[in-house]
């Protein structure tokens, strides 16, 4: 461990479209924000393809592309940006308390204001046909990536709400969509359950997984597999989308903020404020309902105006 402890006013621990609009607000704020990248610098976007649905971009805008632009944007403000992970927190539970984070298992930092904005990851399957084909027709955004199959056969894996809602947005873009539900009733509610089952070109096959993503470049084609009778069964379709949930990346802070069961960080009212005062929280890291890049952005927004109140009451 590195024993010189560096002190930033505003710490924001992650670099999607949230942690970037916090950048953004704060530099301009003049509260000398320091952004962490995390492991995935860009976050989700820069794995995404198109994006097609951020207002502004009449023409849309590749993921990765954008994200530099959100970057260059705020540092242009006097943002500054390093690349690394926060290993470790211990957050100050009295108002004006100052909170310790550990960066890469080594580097110390004090920190007057830490806006969190570590984003949640898609679970995927795990499986390597789906690894390899992932960018190549495997997706885990219908709302980002449908349009891409306009006209085409697509098939989508999970049971849960998120799946049934993206089958029924799936099904008005595409010409049949084939939904995988690995046990024989879905865990979506009634009304989703009601609505993909009354949606003439989607497919529900119960008790069914994924048995092999097939195609070398591209998604070609799928092999499923009745978990129940062990049959097999290859369709041919275009793209593949994974909606078996989403992790919020929110480990460290286990046991010093509130958070819902699945670790969903728990704000108050409709601020960002969690239950440690001076830590904000915003994007995908307290967010389970939206998850979009331009409702993340907007939590980043309000994360920064609710630390630059914090701050100015300290200050007065
Ligand atoms: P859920 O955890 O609710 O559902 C995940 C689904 O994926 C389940 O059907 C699960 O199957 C399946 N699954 C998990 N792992 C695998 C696997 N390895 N292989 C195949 N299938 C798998 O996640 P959601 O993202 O759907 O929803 C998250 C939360 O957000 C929920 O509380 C949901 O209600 C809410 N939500 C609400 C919406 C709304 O109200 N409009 C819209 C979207 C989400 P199994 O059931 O067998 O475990």
């Amino acid at each position: 461990m590195d024993n010189t402890i560096e002190h930033i006013k505003t710490l924001i621990i992650g670099s999607g479209p949230a942690g970037y609009t916090a950048a953004i607000y704060a530099a301009r704020a003049d509260m000398k924000p320091v952004v962490y990248t995390g492991m995935e610098p860009g976050g989700q976007l820069t794995t995404t393809t198109e994006v097609d649905n951020f207002p502004g971009y009449p023409e849309g805008v590749d993921g990765p592309s954008m994200m530099v632009q959100l970057q260059q944007q705020a540092e242009r403000f006097g943002t500054e940006v390093r690349i690394g992970m926060a290993t470790e927190v211990q957050f100050a539970t009295e108002a004006g308390g100052i909170h310790k984070v550990v960066i890469d298992g080594s580097k110390q930092l004090t920190a007057n204001t830490v806006i969190i904005a570590t984003g949640a990851s898609a679970k995927y399957l795990g499986i390597p046909s789906e690894q390899r084909l992932r960018g190549g027709g495997v997706s885990a955004c219908a709302v980002c990536d449908g349009f891409f199959y306009k006209g085409q056969e697509v098939a989508i894996v999970g049971g849960g709400d998120t799946a049934a809602e993206e089958a029924s947005y799936l099904a008005n873009i595409c010409s049949k969509v084939t939904m995988l539900v690995r046990k024989g009733e879905m865990r979506a509610s009634k009304a989703m359950q009601h609505r993909v089952e009354s949606i003439e070109n989607i497919d529900i096959r119960y008790n069914t997984e994924v048995d092999e993503v097939l195609g070398d470049q591209v998604v070609e084609g799928l092999r499923m597999v009745n978990n129940q009778t062990g049959e097999k069964e290859e369709i041919a379709i275009t793209g593949l989308f994974i909606a078996i949930g989403h992790k919020p990346n929110t480990d460290i802070f286990k046991g010093q903020l509130e958070m819902d069961e699945v670790g969903y960080i728990q704000t108050k009212g409709k601020s960002t404020k969690t239950t440690i005062p001076g830590v904000f929280a915003c994007g995908d890291a307290q967010d389970k309902e939206y998850r979009q890049a331009v409702t993340a952005a907007g939590t980043g927004c309000m994360a920064a105006l609710d630390a630059e109140r914090y701050l100015a009451t300290l200050e007065g």
